[in-house]
């Protein structure tokens, strides 16, 4: 077998998903939602299982799923995106980073990764051959040192990932940060790969810049996000990547081979999603607050030391008073005698890092309650 493949190990947040499986736990492991998408886009799905299409869409995207995405994004950034040279839609963001770090590496390159980071791109940046140099996001604001993120840039890396707001630790960068990172990209010529499919999700007063939108950063950024977390269709695997024609054009290589495409009857149930108004995105906002809320104020009244999100739906419990060495260990017994599957925090971190595990509150509420409910009685 390939070297590559002993150099990571599986997805420990899917592991996560089926070990909760195994014990039928409350999985607040994997990030996704228990409740139904749009109910416009769910119509939608249906009248395309009669009318289709049920056939290989354009390779890039469906031209209605890309003019319609093109304008979204258009607004979202603040620049005119064509929808024919600018787009190319992914399975998933999971195949618009791989295409994304895929399509500017070689070999021996380096690629800066914030730590704690997603774990995905580890393992992508292992499989496109590139080198991760990690940078620290240091608790409990998770802010970089701005030397240390000199002395990476002076590595010469080919490109940064941005996971803003990020995954696992809510982080959304502030505008300043955003530029202080443009300052270094522009001085040591590197691009930046953002992953931002959480962008609508994040709460107030926190605002979400995009990279791309500042000045000059459009030219060196590859925007990856998906419609998953935005319009809670995780399974459909429906992403995108955003980025100048000459990127764009490579990256459209590599996803046709990678893919071919992405699935053709749920491009053309869920585009619908892009001319929602926005009033949906409010609305999801808002529920996600609320759930917020409940899972931070519970875990506030059992007096469990966690982080406070800025963006995206997981929160980070620090676990040390349960007197468990590893982090691992901890989570087997949290899904196991607790019925409550959670991700061990040393996946996210490069960073010996084992007093911490992920829980995510996409969840119905009853579901939080009786998991709040559940953590109560371990303690
Ligand atoms: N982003 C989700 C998480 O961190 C999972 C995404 C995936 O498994 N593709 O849990």
């Amino acid at each position: 077998l390939s070297k590559k493949i002993s150099l990571f190990t599986d997805s420990v947040i899917r592991r996560m998903t089926r070990i909760s499986a195994t014990y039928n736990a409350i999985n607040l492991s994997q990030g996704f939602p228990d409740f139904q998408p749009p109910k416009p886009i769910l119509d939608r799905l249906a009248e395309v299982a009669h009318n289709g299409p049920h056939q290989y869409a354009i390779t890039w995207g469906a031209q209605n799923f890309r003019d319609a995405l093109a304008e979204y994004r258009s607004r979202l950034l603040g620049r005119t995106i064509d929808p024919n040279s600018e787009i190319v839609v992914t399975c998933g963001s999971t195949e618009a980073m791989m295409v994304a770090i895929m399509t500017l590496v070689n070999p021996g390159e380096k690629v800066i990764i914030f730590s704690p980071f997603y774990e995905n791109y580890g393992a992508d940046t292992i499989l496109s051959g590139a080198e991760p140099i990690y940078v620290s996001l240091n608790p409990p604001e998770f802010t970089f040192n701005p030397d240390e993120l000199e002395a990476a840039f002076q590595q010469h890396p080919k490109a940064l990932i941005l996971c803003n707001p990020s995954n696992p630790c809510g982080k959304v960068f502030t505008r300043k940060e955003l530029e202080y990172i443009a300052t270094l990209a522009d001085k040591y010529d590197t691009y930046v790969i953002t992953d931002e499919v959480y962008e609508h999700i994040v709460y107030k007063p926190n605002v979400h810049t995009y990279f791309a939108s500042l000045p000059g950063m459009y030219e060196r950024t590859l925007t990856c996000s998906s419609l998953s977390k935005t319009y809670s269709i995780t399974g459909w695997r429906l992403g995108h990547i955003t980025a100048p024609p000459s990127i764009i054009e490579g990256a459209r290589k590599i996803h046709d081979f990678l893919t071919v495409g992405a699935a053709s009857p749920l491009q053309e149930a869920a585009y619908i999603g892009f001319k929602f108004s926005q009033q949906y995105y409010d609305d999801l906002l808002a529920l996600y607050t609320h759930k917020k809320n409940i899972l931070l104020d519970g875990l506030d009244s059992l007096g469990i030391i966690h982080t406070n999100p800025q963006g995206a739906y997981y929160v980070l419990l620090d676990i040390s008073e349960f007197g468990f060495t590893d982090d691992l260990e901890f989570c087997e017994v949290l899904a196991r005698d607790v019925g409550i599957g959670a991700v061990p925090g040393s996946s996210f971190f490069k960073e010996p890092v084992n007093y911490l595990i992920r829980l995510h509150f996409a969840k119905d509420d009853a579901t939080l309650y009786e998991a709040l409910n559940r953590l109560e009685h371990m303690k």
